[in-house]
């Protein structure tokens, strides 16, 4: 079953006179429990796709359905709602808040979605748990290392139950060891809940643990390639 069917896609952006044609007719359809990595040298797009994918930026042409529903279709709190039910996101940078504790940082997306706080709390301790860093729950960002502060944003992006989690460069920042922990962790997620990942990545080495690989070149999808595993 697809999570997200995107259809002739494209993207323009408009700089003052000059316009960039950032996606030329992407097609791609990606189905529950992939684990889609997608390459490509700087510029060709990756960035671009993933955020008209997730609903994030608005596309020029084309249709791309996230769970079945046309998002074109969809109001900005409706797409807001959908994205909170449905998406979670990992970035480069972590992008954790630094004056909230790591447990603060996972529970934050349970109570702007109306959870109580001691459920909230209770959740967001378990999902620290499952990336391994329960002792750390009371810890703040700049305590934390590069690779921990990225295993709490993956607690935080599971934090609501989502069925896809977006990652744009998630190991950039981190060094050979911590990155393959961080891709170890998804990986198992992967595996337990059945959980839907998309990296946008540089690392031929992270791109090649995915169970799919997609090349982009010039706003298109030049190579989709099925990868062994094991
Ligand atoms: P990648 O992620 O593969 O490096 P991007 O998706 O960031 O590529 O960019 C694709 C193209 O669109 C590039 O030519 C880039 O300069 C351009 N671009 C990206 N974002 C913007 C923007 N906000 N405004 C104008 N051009 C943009
Ligand atoms: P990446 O290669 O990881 O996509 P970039 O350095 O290309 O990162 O882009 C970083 C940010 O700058 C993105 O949010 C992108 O949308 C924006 N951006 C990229 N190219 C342009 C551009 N030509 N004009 C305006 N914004 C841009």
């Amino acid at each position: 079953n697809a999570v997200i069917v995107a259809t002739n896609v494209c993207k323009e952006y408009n700089t003052g006179t000059v316009k960039v044609q950032a996606l030329q007719g992407v097609n791609l359809t990606i189905h529950t429990g992939e684990v889609v990595a997608i390459m490509g040298p700087s510029g060709c797009g990756k960035t671009t796709l993933l955020n008209c994918l997730s609903s994030l930026d608005t596309i020029k042409s084309g249709t791309i359905k996230i769970a079945g529903r046309d998002i074109q279709c969809l109001s900005d709190r409706q797409l807001t709602a959908l994205r909170a039910r449905e998406m979670g996101f990992i970035f480069q940078s972590y992008n954790l808040l630094p004056v909230l504790t790591a447990v603060e940082n996972v529970e934050l997306p349970l109570l702007v979605s109306g959870e109580r706080p001691k459920k909230a709390r209770e959740q967001a301790l378990e999902r620290l748990a499952q990336v391994g860093l329960e002792a750390r729950a009371n810890h703040r960002p700049a305590e934390l290392s590069g690779g921990q502060q990225q295993r709490v944003a993956i607690a935080r992006a599971l934090s609501t139950h989502p069925s896809i989690v977006w990652a744009d460069e998630p190991t950039g920042a981190l060094d050979s060891k911590s990155s393959q922990e961080v891709i170890d962790l998804m990986l198992r997620l992967n595996q337990e809940q059945q959980l839907t990942f998309v990296w946008v990545t540089h690392a031929r080495e992270v791109a090649q643990q995915a169970s799919r690989l997609i090349t982009m070149s010039d706003g298109l999808i030049t190579e989709d390639l099925a990868l062994l595993k094991g």
